[in-house]
């Protein structure tokens, strides 16, 4: 039942996290502490590394994964029912380090993975993953890049007879019931820089959501407040572009807005 659901977060890194509307309290040891008096959020801290809870602790939570690939992304979000969201897998040394760590987890299947813009510091490792692991759904924004990194995700794609499905604003994931995944993002079929073409995936379960921003910048943060018919507000928001670019990007998406 919804208001059993626990809400594990893992954090093997801190880094580029926010917490909105709920959040905002203060955060040490790598640790979110839930200001929210729901006790549907309950969020616990594991240290880099550790396996996931035993089973029966996991029933019914939803446990999101910050993997620690350093300037670059990779989350895996793990559903109640088993279902696995990998959302990018860092630059291509990061690899072996994304694989392996899934494979800590226990994941033997990748039901959707998220490609959420073709710079190397998120699609690096995603071929050695697809070449890895048993993978459903393909999701990538409908753009190409000219690199060899962007080639062999491609080729990896195709060696394993799997199809590319658009990541678009509206597009939702099959996902359980309780669970609710959708792009917010890319709006429109062309844009300026590869940044602003990122799928954006907002994962709401129970009463807590998140926001998976990838590297949005100024212009798709403002489509997707003001035209993309979707609701950006979450509890937790991986901030676009590693956090470190905010200001240069002139994000308009902020913490704690009241
Ligand atoms: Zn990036």
């Amino acid at each position: 039942m919804r208001h059993s659901a626990k809400l594990i977060f893992i954090f093997m890194a801190a880094l580029s996290i926010a917490v909105l509307v709920t959040g905002c309290s203060s955060s040490s040891d790598n640790q979110i502490t839930s200001e929210n008096q729901n006790p549907v959020a309950e969020s616990q801290n594991y240290p880099s590394g550790e396996q996931k809870p035993a089973s029966g602790e996991t029933d019914e939570a939803l446990i999101v994964h910050f993997i620690d690939v350093g300037q670059a992304d990779s989350i895996l979000a793990q559903l109640p029912d088993g279902q696995n969201i990998l959302i990018d897998a860092g630059n291509n040394t990061d690899a072996d380090l994304v694989v392996n760590y899934l494979q800590q987890q226990g994941v033997n299947q990748l039901d959707y993975v998220i490609g959420t813009h073709p710079h190397e510091d998120h699609i690096g490792g995603l071929d050695v993953v697809i070449e890895t692991f048993d993978t459903g759904k393909i999701y990538l924004p409908r753009v190409s890049h000219n690199t060899k990194t962007y080639e062999d995700l491609l080729l990896a794609i195709k060696n394993k007879d799997l199809k590319v499905t658009e990541a678009k604003t509206g597009i939702k994931l099959d996902t359980v019931s309780g669970v609710d995944a959708v792009f917010l993002a890319p709006g429109k079929s062309s844009y300026d820089g590869l940044n602003n073409y990122s799928a954006v995936l907002k994962l709401t379960y129970g009463s807590t959501s998140f926001l998976f921003t990838g590297d949005a910048e100024a212009e798709s943060e403002e489509e997707m407040l003001l035209s993309s018919g979707q609701n950006p507000k979450a509890d937790v928001l991986k901030v676009a572009h590693h956090g470190s670019s905010q200001l240069h990007h002139n994000s308009i998406f902020k913490c704690c807005i009241p």
